[in-house]
């Protein structure tokens, strides 16, 4: 079923979460233990990372060095199978621009609809370390909204080299990623919020946000977004802080402020398992506060560790 449809048809405000490849050589057992015990919760979709290529360097036994392409965490394709047949639940891959021409993107989606996957959430994706900024493929897309259309162009049977008949049409639901605390690239955030209303125009059906701690923010990107015409649903996307040094690493990876009172409280934990705690109690108060909001679902960051959001969910649904 398609993500908007599980929101529509939901009476009470859903649960859902990420999940992440798991690193080469681990199997699909371990990525099941992650989610066995949150399934318990019933999450109508549960999403699946993409993760791009890094750049590593090595030596070769001429001694120069040589630049080689390796991915830590391929699979997504295969999971989302895995998951949808072994838990009979809607997986959502995510797809990014990085690292594909159009043509391969087609490909990859014409496997996804052969697989029954009927979501995806499109991303640019970022650049790659080595990059100073995020470099499209040749004959790739540069911004998610050019994904978006590419998929809502084959939902209308329009596929890139040839018109078809619509009843070789593809039917995907479509989520697109929005920033509470704006995208680090863009200027201001009319600007974001401009090219987010793109990527709705463009056919996107749903928004995912990025991890905020303080839930004013996702209430006033909200209420901007519905001002400037975008009706369709926004899903908060929450992780709970996990680690005393997350206070100091998520803000420069993910662009965010934590408030004063989480860094104050996680700064005098005395270890990480106290840190944990506190972080747990902010994600289930920020979430009862979203579900008297009204939001349509909570979707948790996992990081893959089940732990953390099994206590969210216990106190929240
Ligand atoms: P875009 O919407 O294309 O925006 C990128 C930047 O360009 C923004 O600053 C925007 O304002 C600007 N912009 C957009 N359109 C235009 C235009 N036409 N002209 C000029 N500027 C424009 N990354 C991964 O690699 N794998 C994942 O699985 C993944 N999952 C994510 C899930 C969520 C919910 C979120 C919030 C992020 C995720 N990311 C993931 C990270 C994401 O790829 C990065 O944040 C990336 O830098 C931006 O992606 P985007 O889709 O938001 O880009």
């Amino acid at each position: 079923m398609k993500v908007t449809e599980h929101l529509q048809n939901a009476s009470s405000t859903l649960f859902s979460f990420e999940v992440l490849p798991p690193m080469k050589g681990k199997t699909i057992q371990d990525l099941f233990r992650v989610m066995d015990p949150l399934m318990e919760f019933k999450p109508p979709f549960v999403d699946v990372t993409y993760h791009r290529e890094e750049i590593v360097y090595k030596k070769r036994a001429d001694g120069l060095v040589e630049k080689v392409p390796t991915r830590k965490r391929p699979g997504t394709v295969g999971i989302c199978a895995a998951i949808t047949a072994h838990y009979k639940i809607d997986a959502v891959p995510h797809l990014v621009c990085g690292g594909f021409t159009k043509e391969e993107t087609e490909d990859a989606i014409f496997t996804l609809h052969y697989l029954g996957i009927q979501n995806f959430l499109l991303l640019r994706g970022d650049g790659l370390k080595s990059e100073p900024r995020f470099q499209p493929s040749d004959g790739g897309h540069h911004y998610a909204s050019d994904l978006v259309a590419q998929v809502a162009n084959m939902n209308r049977g329009r596929f890139l080299h040839e018109e078809t008949a619509t009843d070789a049409a593809t039917d995907f639901c479509i989520g697109v990623a929005g920033y509470p605390e704006k995208h680090f690239e863009a200027p201001n955030m009319s600007t974001d919020l401009r090219y987010l209303k793109h990527k709705v125009d463009q056919g996107a059906d749903y928004i995912v946000t990025q991890m905020f701690f303080d839930n004013k923010v996702y209430f006033d990107f909200v209420k901007r977004c519905r001002e400037m015409g975008i009706t369709v649903p926004i899903i908060p996307g929450l992780k709970p802080i996990t680690a005393k040094p997350q206070i100091s690493t998520l803000p420069p990876v993910f662009h965010l402020d934590i408030p004063d009172e989480l860094v104050n409280a996680v700064s005098k934990a005395p270890d990480n398992k106290a840190a944990e705690k506190i972080g747990i109690e902010w994600a289930i108060q920020q979430s009862r506060e979203l579900i008297e909001f009204g939001v349509p679902c909570v979707h948790y960051y996992s990081m893959s560790k089940a732990e953390p959001i099994l206590a969210i969910a216990r106190a929240v649904f």
